[in-house]
């Protein structure tokens, strides 16, 4: 039979693309992929179902839709254990329904992941692995027959490899309603990374070798494909799935957040600036288009529109009209107010205080405070 080909979630891999790797494969004996696996950040899991064909599947995918169903938003290991528990009464109730196969199951290890706070729901002997500081570390206990033999004293790890019963499992989903996952909640380290496996890679590849694995290659997915394919290098006689996930710190998603935030208020604060900068030329130059005064331009007596002098450089004012009254005409109090720019709301009483100026130089007369319309 020609293999069937591999799954990736690639879908999934957009979202995260540097976070986490997945693939499952058929494996190079059975005629039907039993395991699923659902990648959703924060929510990620395997399940290995058995039963047979047009069971094991079904009870894998019954119970990982289910759990994505009911799993918490949150990382909370009791709620994500009540999913499990759920996914269990769902094949139970699927196989009475006649969906699948009576005495299908499947094995579950549910995990969801905040910062670096891990919390995982396993039954039966698909594991959680945590690359802690560079070693591996088994997360999950089996609940398999191989699993109470070795604690037990009865086999050492590597009899229990290739013993004829190495796959029969103790506790599973789809038999006992009463069934509850164990709970397990860990903290690990930024660079740490998480592994999620079926024991078609635990059964096929030596934790040495995934330990080699995990600590080499930095890609999450390579090293996931590295993983299956290392496992169907070696015989691939079980499906095998694998999903890595990398642990990234909360504090450091909480600086990335701090500095987004530190970006947004920097942004606000110079946008604030701008808005204040822009409404006072936007004044200023309202008052100055509306300001008028005398000075002296060729020794007559002109008019400007606007401020005298400059701001920030820039000349505020310009001539506007110059008059054939000499200052040398005027009295020297009068050049003296027009040196010291007299100042008009409007042209019109410029041009009427420049008109008095030029009756007064006729006359040869000091004018009047009375007789002009400058402001007081
Ligand atoms: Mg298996």
């Amino acid at each position: 039979m020609e293999r069937q080909p591999t799954k990736r979630n690639t879908s999934q891999k957009k979202k995260l693309r540097s976070g986490f790797g997945s693939r499952t494969d058929i494996g190079c004996v059975r005629q039907v992929n039993e395991d699923n696996l659902i990648v959703s950040a924060p929510l990620f899991a395997v399940a290995d179902g058995m039963g047979g064909h047009a069971a094991g599947e079904v009870a894998s995918e019954i119970a990982i839709n289910t759990l994505v169903e009911k799993a918490p938003d949150v990382a909370d290991g009791d709620r994500l254990g009540d999913a499990v528990a759920h996914a269990n009464l769902a094949v139970m109730a699927a196989a009475e329904k006649g969906r699948g196969r009576k005495g299908m199951g499947t094995t579950m290890t549910a995990t969801m992941i905040d910062g670096d706070r891990i919390v995982i729901a396993h039954v039966g002997d698909s594991r959680a692995y945590l690359l802690y500081q560079g070693k591996i570390q088994q997360l999950t206990r089996d609940h398999s027959l191989m699993s109470d033999m070795i604690e037990a004293g009865q086999l050492t790890p590597e009899e229990a490899r290739f013993h004829p019963n190495r796959s029969v499992i103790t506790r599973a989903l789809g038999s006992d309603p009463h069934m509850l996952p164990d709970i397990y909640e860990i903290y690990a380290n930024p660079g740490d990374r998480l592994l999620l496996c079926t024991d078609g890679l635990s059964g096929m590849v030596r934790d040495e070798v995934i330990e080699e694995h995990l600590q080499t290659i930095t890609d999450p997915q390579l090293c996931a494909d590295r993983l299956v394919d290392d496992a169907l290098a070696a015989g691939g006689h079980d499906n095998v799935t694998v999903i890595i996930v990398d642990i990234t710190s909360e504090s450091e998603k909480q600086r990335k957040k701090t500095t987004f935030k530190g970006r947004i208020f920097a942004v606000s604060i110079i946008l604030a600036l701008i808005l204040v900068f822009a409404t006072a030329i936007a004044a200023f130059n309202f008052w100055a288009k509306n300001s008028y005064y005398l000075a002296e331009s060729d020794g007559r007596v002109a008019i400007y529109q606007g401020i005298p002098g400059s701001l920030f450089g820039f000349q505020a004012s310009e001539l506007i009209f110059v008059s054939d009254v000499e200052l040398s005409d005027l009295k020297g109090v009068d050049v003296k107010r027009i040196q010291e720019n007299i100042r008009f709301d409007t042209l019109h009483d410029a041009e009427e205080s420049v008109a008095q100026y030029r009756k007064d130089a006729a006359r040869g007369e000091v004018p009047g405070q009375s007789t002009r319309s400058e402001p007081a």
